[in-house]
């Protein structure tokens, strides 16, 4: 190890020494849901084989899938550093078979995608993730920010049409719903992605960039898109213990978020190693598996309520860095 190396690790301990407490605090909290979700051991193949069976086409299965309210929504949690508070939730679709074998939802998703039915999947996700937590909402005054994921080929005027209707009919209040996107979005339309995104602004919705660190990760997105969150992908935080070029690009994240006025979450934590390098670091908010597994909805409000009693949850971003943002924060 080079000096550098020795006087950064270091500095990240002597970091991680006050920072402690409150690593610790969150892992008391989130290791009270780990829920196993057992990977599919070769999911593409389990989608087809399931399709054979059923003498439908994978595309026709997904349809009538999406039509008979055959999947259902898994939320993560995700989590505050400071004071180890659970803030938020992530939706993720799921899809079991009758046979208890599950479809990823990379591989469902990505027909969608190619086939035209994501904007029937992401409309029913919405409304699916906004019904239910407004109804927690509703009881027990439970409300966490709702992270729904938006493909890029959802997006559309009449996607903008569904996110209205779907805020009115659920009640759902538009200041705690966050919608992720990833940068793809540019790739095709961007004139049409960035109308879109200024039409879920109005609406008072706020946007957080998932994935960040793959792809392009061109700075120049982040510049154009009226992004509230920076998620980073969970390659770079897998890679990042054992990669001082990872480490570094995670710390520059963070602190490019931190003078663009975005929060930046860390995605896919699975070890005390990499909560602690966060920690140090500098990053405000995380989730993975070490936490919190994606869990059924009454897990997760369970463990909500467990977390928060009944209380409302203070915002937990900074001033948004978009110009419009600022005018819808709680
Ligand atoms: P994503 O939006 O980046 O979601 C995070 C993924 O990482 C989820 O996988 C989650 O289960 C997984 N994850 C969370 N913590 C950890 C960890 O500590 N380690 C590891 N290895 N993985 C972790 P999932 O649920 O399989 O979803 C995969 C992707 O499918 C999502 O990535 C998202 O791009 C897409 N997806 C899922 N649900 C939806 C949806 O409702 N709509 C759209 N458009 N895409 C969805
Ligand atoms: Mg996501
Ligand atoms: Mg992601």
């Amino acid at each position: 190890m080079t000096h550098m190396n020795v006087e950064r690790e270091r500095r990240t301990f002597s970091a991680l020494e006050t920072a402690a407490f409150d690593g610790q605090a969150l892992l008391e909290r989130g290791t009270a849901l780990l829920e196993y979700e057992p990977p599919a051991p070769n999911p593409g193949r389990a989608y087809l084989k399931h399709c054979r069976s059923q003498h439908l086409s994978p595309t026709a299965r997904l349809r009538n899938a999406i039509e008979n309210h055959e999947l259902s929504l898994h939320y993560q949690p995700q989590y505050a550093i400071s004071g180890g508070r659970f803030y938020g939730l992530e939706a993720l679709a799921r899809w079991f078979l009758p046979s208890g074998e599950s479809i990823a939802p990379t591989i469902f998703v990505q027909r969608a995608e190619q086939n035209g039915l994501i904007g029937a999947l992401g409309a029913w996700v919405l409304h699916e993730a906004c019904t239910t937590v407004a109804a927690w909402h509703r009881d027990s005054e439970l409300l966490p920010i709702l992270c729904v994921n938006v493909s890029p080929r959802q997006i559309s005027h009449e996607f903008c049409s569904v996110l209205a209707t779907t805020l009115e009919r659920t009640g759902f209040p538009a200041a705690r719903l966050e919608l992720e996107i990833t940068e793809g979005i540019l790739i095709e339309q961007p004139e049409l992605a960035l109308e879109c995104l200024a039409q879920w602004k109005r609406l008072g919705v706020r946007i957080s960039l998932d994935d960040f660190g793959t792809g392009y990760s061109s700075l120049n997105y982040l510049s154009q898109l009226p992004v509230d969150r920076i998620k980073i992908d969970k390659s770079l935080i897998h890679r990042m213990s054992a990669e001082v070029k990872t480490a570094a690009i995670v710390r520059a994240i963070i602190s490019l978020g931190a003078d663009l006025g975005c929060a930046v979450l860390a995605e896919g934590v699975e070890s005390e190693r990499q909560l602690t390098m966060l920690i140090g670091m500098g990053c405000q908010q995380v989730q993975g598996y070490l936490l919190a597994r994606p869990a059924r909805a009454d897990k997760a409000r369970a463990l909500l309520a467990a977390n928060q009693g009944k209380r409302p949850i203070p915002h937990p971003y900074p001033a948004a860095c978009s110009a419009t943002a600022s005018s819808h924060a709680f």
